[in-house]
Order: structure tokens, then sequence, then C-alpha cells
């Protein structure tokens, strides 16, 4: 059984990379007219409150996504201020959208979007907050579907795989699964997120996705200070294949801020 629930994590330093990354890459996407498919393969529940008590007691939110915004780490152009405003407007000034809400914002109605989710609470909290927006949510294993969603129609777009790492065997088998993957969608912009651990228990999984010669790999890491004393992820990584042009300045961007923290 799983037991990751993300609202305790929701908004931490390592959101704030991710879904930085995750909007930019998405309106980069949707410059052009064209439809686009967007796939999560582990979505959470898309819609967080930062003031409940789980986000309140490990305060990573307050380290996180609400630093940010006090600090003004997202301009007003920025994609990832145009979400907040809007699922703030709608939800209240706390709320905090997870991944598919950002990209349920971000896209367009011609576009698809699909969302798999195992843990059932997580599935019912995700159904309410996308269904709005058209899209489709699978109460299965991401990993199934993603290999039965490829290729996707329409064919340009992104798949963001943001396993909790519960199961160990994830960082041995996701190398090979997403060349499997790139295989049946090779012009599909994939990317993974990971955690950077004292331990280095990532470091294996990145040297196997570096050795593959994904076309245009790109990995951008940051680091930042523990959650909690002895807490073991200490910086958060986006490993992508078929990376946009120019995602570089933005990672750029973003490693000067976390480096300042
Ligand atoms: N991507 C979300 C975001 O950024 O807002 C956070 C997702 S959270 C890190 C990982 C989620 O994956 C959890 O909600 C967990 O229940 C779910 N999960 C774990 N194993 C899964 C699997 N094999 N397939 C689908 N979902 C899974």
């Amino acid at each position: 059984m799983l037991s990751y629930q993300h609202i305790y994590h929701a908004g931490n330093l390592a959101d704030v990379q991710k879904h930085a990354l995750l909007a930019w890459t998405l309106r980069y996407l949707t410059q052009k007219d064209k439809p686009i498919s967007y796939i999560e393969t582990h979505s959470g529940r898309g819609l967080y409150q930062l003031d409940a008590a789980e986000a309140v007691r490990t305060g990573e939110a307050q380290a996180g996504i609400l630093r940010a915004q006090r600090e003004g780490w997202f301009g007003p152009d920025h994609p990832m201020s145009d979400v907040l405003r809007r699922v703030q407007a709608s939800h209240g000034a706390l709320a905090y959208p997870g991944s598919p809400l950002i990209a349920a914002h971000e896209l367009r109605e011609h576009d698809s979007l699909h969302f798999a989710e195992l843990h059932p609470r997580e599935y019912a909290a995700l159904e309410l907050a996308t269904s709005a927006f058209g899209a489709k949510t699978y109460p299965q294993d991401g990993f199934e579907l993603a290999q039965s969603l490829l290729p996707p129609t329409p064919r340009r777009g992104m798949m963001l795989i943001d396993p909790s790492y519960e199961v160990k065997a994830d960082y041995e088998r996701l190398p090979k699964l997403i060349a499997k993957l790139h295989r049946k969608w090779n012009v599909g912009i994939i990317a993974l997120w990971y955690p950077v651990l004292t331990d280095g228990r990532h470091k294996p999984m990145l040297a196997a996705l570096k050795a593959q010669g994904f076309p245009k790999a790109f990995c951008h890491e940051v680091r930042f200070p523990p959650a909690r004393e002895g807490h073991r992820m200490v910086g958060s990584g986006m490993f992508f294949l078929n990376a946009p042009f120019g995602i570089e300045d933005e990672a750029a961007r973003l490693t000067t801020l976390f480096q300042k923290l």
C-alpha cells in the first residue's frame, strides 16, 4: 500500500524547481497553435491547500513557494505566476497547484491531458480538480499507462514522470523504461524528477540515463538546505530528453535563485 502523500511536501523547494521548469516548458510548447498531448504518470491530487494541517506541520511550503513568492522569484510574465494567480483566484490565497493543475491551466481546449494516480483518495481528489478541464484521469499504474498511450495523439507533447520513489526498484528500472518510452515516442519531451540524496542513491540512475545518449538530453539540479535536520533530500533534479530550446536559460536563472538560499 502506498503511504506517500504529497500534501506534506506540496510547494516545497523541489516543487518550486520542478513546477517552474514544467510551466516554462508548457508555455514553450503552446507558442505554436498545433495541439499537444500532456501525460503524467504520478499525478498526485492536483490541488493543495498550504494551510492544511499536513502542510503546516512540515513547514516545507513556507520555506518553498511561499518564500519564493515573497522574494519575487517569478516575474508577472512567468507562467508560474499566471497559474498561481488563477488557481488562487478560484480556490483561495493559499491554494497551490500540483503539476496536473499547472498543465490544465497552461494548455488549451484542443490539447489532450492524461493523468494517472494509483492512490484511491488522491485519485478522487485529482478527478475533482481536473474534470472541468476535460482531462482524462486513470486510477492505474502510471508506468503501464505511459506504455499503453504512446505514441499519443496528438504526437507533439510532453510526459512528466514524478515518482515518489517509495518503491526503491524505481531507481533501477527508470532508465530502461524511459528508453522504451522514447523508442515509442521519439518526438516527445520526457521529463523525470528525482531527489538529490545525501547517500547518492540517485546517482547510478542518473549515470544510466546519461549513458543512453538520448537526443537533446538536459539535466538540471538545484541544492537546498534539508527540510529537517537529518533529512536526506538536499536537492532536486529534472532530467529532460528532447529538452525544449532555451530551457537552459530558465534553469540557470533558477540555479542563481537557489544558490542564495
Ligand atoms: N506530480 C505531482 C505534483 O508535482 O504535483 C506530485 C506527485 S507525488 C510526488 C507522487 C504520486 O504518485 C503520489 O500521489 C502517489 O500516490 C502516486 N503513485 C505512486 N506510485 C504510483 C504508480 N505506480 N502509478 C501512479 N501513481 C503512483
